[in-house]
């Protein structure tokens, strides 16, 4: 069928098309006036400068970008944010790079079924070939046989649109995002324990803690300016590492607890036991504010030191250091993130670490929190308004009543909101398999690299009647499985808000024009919704801000409540603000808009008002090691220069020469004697699942009979094994068994 013959079910207008695509496009996407620099930043002065967030990482920092004739030129850390206070890791410093990459996606490729090559083809073509194949596929299979992978990368508005156009408009149900392997853990952890996702933290607690206890986390690398938060701490913390590796940030610690992998949620357990039988329980605290305190006491009996250290591999001595270092404590603060959120029973050690904070008291007052730190930029925003999981602002698919305020909220009919919510990331690939789900959307993600057990996905994909992959780079291990691909704008090319780590709304301007017929994710989303037929649905859905508006509406009266901003400007002028900020906190000064933690009242979000306590019998390993996969991998960052599938981070000259560029296994001198391999020697390193080659790297911070590889090399994931967190659905990225041995040849 050719573009002459093909019309799509509701063509897009033409002066949506000729306002966000062609030469033109910088001039017209943007309305002047509204809002001032950050707004039109293409009008801006030749050498003004303007700041936003940065694009990478939760911490999100801010960053001053410097422009030439009214285009960003270059950037630096921003001095006056709150968050990093004029510093940025290299990630930051380079984030301009990718986006001037030579290989950008600059127009909408097809693939070419008689020679299987991707062919340029217009946006009206594009979006045809996307409503008719995956309208196609519905009346074939049903509304539910199309979905969605999306991520914790672009703005808040942008995925608030995708879920709402795909599950209110299109009529589909099932859209997951990468945020299900970074964050979900934390998400369900707080919600069932606090009342909703609260993560509950300003980084000022970081300065202000006496005792930092980080578990399955290395900032040093991995957050590092949030590091740097910690070095700024004038009162001589104790800082305690729980991690299997000996990472930067455990060389860093005053007590580095080196637990065997995945023996975390015991040793905790027994912690927590030690400090009811030292009397080291708050008993106001849990008195006032918690409920199933004694549950928890009782079930603790089991944990006792002897078994605590047997288990996890602690010595006696360390395990009581850390015990009486938590008890003495006046301000200690529970931080966890990918070692905790990647693993098989991830919700309850979350919960393990909640529940220590909740016993001591540690919640509330500065310096305190079991603090999850946030992976990706934006994960926040997708775990609060993604409309994948729960309906805006923490709403519940399956409530009536939710899903009633929604529809009035939005002028959204009833009978187009869904009552359940998605399936998640792992069961949308499981209805693949099955024929079940037979059109995939992926946008600004890249499952052929990142998910677990890699060559699954990739075997998957053949069974798919249509792949559309929607990204800044038509060359992602994904996108060149794809049948069709959309060009998007990145970070720096559009506006919108991220959310970060400790809940601050962040503003990201355009600053930048994308390349070719580039459009940002919130105008393909636009255009989807005026091809598919559903465009009036989103009438007030004009851009970013207008979408931020609507978010504020739905968010009013809930935990999230952000109904008090300001618009942009209000973000722009207070260096991002925190949530929640109700209408009532507007009035305020801007103090208290600068850092907030929450529960200084000791009101949680349940209905009672009290957290509660969880836990759980912790259970075995899926994937023991044994005589024929002898070793346990552990993944996880490599260095502060990589991000994830290095899709961005590897477009940077400078950045590239921060990392090796092969991927390589870090290996313990004892084992690498006995298998007399030295560094650089290639290895090959076997799991159940598939065989790669890595070169050593022989170093003392793994434990024998552990290897570490880097998450952000392609081979990776091809080893690891598809186990997932029953309550979370997070994949257990951490822990598997293989066989490492010299390469052949
Ligand atoms: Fe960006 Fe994160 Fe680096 Fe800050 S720490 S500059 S937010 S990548």
């Amino acid at each position: 069928m050719t573009e002459q013959t093909k019309v799509p079910a509701s063509a897009p207008s033409d002066s949506l098309l000729r306002r966000w695509t062609g030469p033109q496009t910088s001039d017209l996407v943007l309305s002047p006036g509204r809002f001032g620099l950050g707004r039109v930043p293409l009008r801006l002065e030749p050498d003004a400068t303007t700041g936003m967030v940065c694009g990478f990482c939760a911490t999100g920092c801010g960053l001053q970008v410097h422009l030439r004739d009214g285009e960003a030129l270059n950037l630096s850390g921003d001095p006056d944010y709150p968050v990093n206070l004029g510093m940025a890791c290299p990630k930051g410093w380079e984030a301009l790079a990718p986006l001037r990459s030579p290989d950008r996606a600059v127009t909408p490729l097809l693939r070419n079924p008689a020679t299987g090559q991707m062919e340029p083809v217009s946006w009206v073509r594009a979006l045809d070939e996307f409503t008719v194949r995956m309208k196609t596929v519905q009346a074939a299979h049903g509304p539910h046989s199309i979905a969605f992978l999306s991520t914790g990368q672009i703005c808040t508005e942008e995925m608030a649109l995708l879920g709402m156009l795909f599950k209110f408009g299109m009529g589909g149900l099932h859209g997951d995002s990468n945020t299900r392997q970074c964050m979900a853990t934390a998400h369900v952890a707080y919600k069932q324990s606090l009342g909703f996702d609260a993560p509950p933290y300003t980084y000022a607690d970081f300065e202000q803690s006496d005792v930092l206890v980080f578990v399955g986390a290395n900032p040093c690398i991995a957050h590092p300016i949030l590091w740097q938060r910690v070095l700024r701490n004038p009162h001589r913390p104790e800082i305690l590492v729980l991690d299997p590796r000996r990472t930067e940030t455990a060389m860093n610690a005053t007590q580095h607890l080196a637990l065997r992998p995945k023996s975390d949620l015991t040793l905790l357990y027994g912690i927590a036991a030690a400090l009811v039988a030292r009397g080291a329980v708050d008993r106001d605290f849990v008195e006032a504010y918690t409920t199933g305190f004694d549950g928890f006491e009782a079930f603790l009996g089991a944990f006792t030191p002897e078994r605590a250290c047997s288990e996890s591999g602690i010595t006696r001595e360390a395990f009581d250091r850390a015990v009486d270092t938590i008890a003495r404590g006046r301000r200690v603060s529970f931080w966890w993130t990918m070692g905790v959120n990647q693993g098989h029973e991830s919700t309850r050690t979350a919960q393990a670490l909640i529940d220590l904070a909740l016993m001591t008291g540690s919640f509330g007052r500065p310096g305190t929190g079991a603090n999850s730190i946030t992976g990706q930029c934006n994960a926040m925003g997708s775990r609060l308004y993604s409309n994948v999981t729960s309906l805006p602002a923490g709403r519940d698919f399956r409530n009536a009543e939710h899903r009633a305020e929604v529809s009035r909220l939005l002028g959204i009919p009833g009978d187009r909101i869904p009552d359940e919510p998605s399936l998640a990331y792992d069961q949308i690939l499981e209805g693949i398999e099955k024929g079940d789900i037979r059109g995939l959307w992926v946008i600004a993600t890249n499952t052929a690299h990142s998910w677990i057990e890699q060559d699954r996905f990739r075997r998957l994909v053949g069974k798919l009647d249509f792949l559309v992959v929607q990204d800044l780079y038509a060359s992602t291990d994904t996108a060149r499985l794809a049948h069709l691909v959309l060009p998007a704008a990145g970070w720096g090319e559009k506006d919108g808000t991220l959310i970060n780590s400790e809940r601050r709304i962040g503003l990201v301007k355009r600053v930048l024009r994308a390349p070719g017929e580039a459009l940002a994710d919130f105008h393909i989303f636009r255009l989807v919704a005026e091809a598919w037929g559903c465009g009036g649905l989103f009438r007030e859905w004009t851009d970013p801000e207008a979408a931020f508006g609507i978010l504020q509406r739905l968010s009013r009266g809930t935990p999230c409540d952000i109904a008090g901003i300001r618009g942009y400007r209000h973000l722009d002028e207070c260096g991002g603000i925190q949530w929640p900020f109700p209408e009532t906190a507007a009035a305020g000064t801007s103090d208290p808009v600068r850092e907030r933690r929450l529960f200084e009242d000791g009101r949680f979000f349940t209905p009672d008002g009290r957290a509660r306590f969880l836990y759980e019998e912790p259970r075995g390993v899926p994937e023991p090691a044994d005589a024929e996969y002898p070793f346990i991998l552990l993944t996880g960052r490599g260095t502060s220069a990589q991000w994830h599938t290095n899709t961005r981070t590897e477009k940077s000259a400078v950045l590239r020469s921060l990392y090796p560029a092969e991927v390589y296994c870090e290996i313990h001198p004892d084992d690498a004697a006995r298998l007399r391999v030295e560094t650089g020697t290639r290895l090959r390193i076997r799991s159940r699942r598939a065989s790669i080659e890595a070169q050593a790297f022989v170093t003392p911070t793994v434990q024998p009979g552990q290897v570490f590889l880097p998450m952000h090399y392609v081979e990776v994931n091809r080893l690891t094994r598809s186990t997932f967190d029953p309550h979370s659905r997070q994949p257990s990225y951490k822990h598997c068994a293989v066989h490492v041995g010299r390469a052949a040849g």
